[in-house]
């Protein structure tokens, strides 16, 4: 299950895992907590961006997205324990063993809080079916963050992505509204160039990169 704050973040950060996992013939689930549009009066973009995300999880296959409506750039508006109910909602009724999640300190609060909701939703406690929790990054704003020791986003994990890079730049291309204009990170030449980099790091042409938060072993 990938749990993602806007429309755009789930293809950014996981589209190259979420399609190998479908091609791997796992359950693939997609929840996105935020609307991601910071007009909050204008119903049309807000229905526009929701049907790309339609479109975006029946294209990589997956077998349910379920889209909440958190206020775009706000989540910090709302008490933590609003979030992370939103986030259980759908977890406990799905039950998933693996979580893609935002990374701790990314530099937007949505996805900070997102991390902290999946992180209180998924408390371990005694049988608790979530055995792993993955942090994702995010073009423009994972590598904007602060770069301290505490704050960098430092992958323990890397999937080769080659055979999936394509698929995933045409699917970030859905989202024509969030994309900008090399050198700007958030850009297919941005997305391809992170991929090569992350690729480069471990002897793959191209790759995503993850960092894992925990992993329950039995
Ligand atoms: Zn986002």
């Amino acid at each position: 299950m990938v749990v993602a704050a806007h429309p755009d973040d789930e293809v950014l950060g996981a589209g190259g895992i979420m399609l190998k996992h479908v091609a791997d013939r796992d359950f693939l689930y997609i929840l996105i907590l935020g609307d991601g549009e910071s007009a909050r009066d204008d119903q049309g973009s807000i229905q526009k961006r929701a049907k790309q995300a339609q479109q975006v999880a029946k294209k990589i296959g997956a077998k349910e997205l379920i889209l909440e409506k958190l206020p775009d750039n706000k989540f910090d508006s709302l008490p933590l324990l609003t979030i992370t109910k939103v986030v259980e909602r759908t977890i406990f009724k799905i039950k998933p063993n693996l979580v893609y999640t935002h990374f701790a300190s990314d530099l937007n609060i949505d996805h900070r809080l997102t991390f902290q909701a999946v992180l209180t939703a998924c408390r371990p406690q005694p049988g608790f079916f979530v055995k792993k929790i993955v942090s994702f990054e995010v073009l423009s704003s994972t590598e904007w963050q602060h770069k301290s020791p505490q704050t960098m986003f430092s992958p323990t994990e890397y999937i080769n992505i080659s055979q999936y890079i394509e698929k995933k730049v045409k699917l970030m291309k859905i989202y024509k509204d969030e994309l900008r204009s090399f050198p700007h990170p958030r850009s297919a030449e941005g997305i391809k160039t992170l991929a090569h980099y992350r690729g480069m790091e471990v002897g793959f042409q191209n790759a995503e990169a993850f960092q894992v938060v925990r992993n329950i072993k039995d």
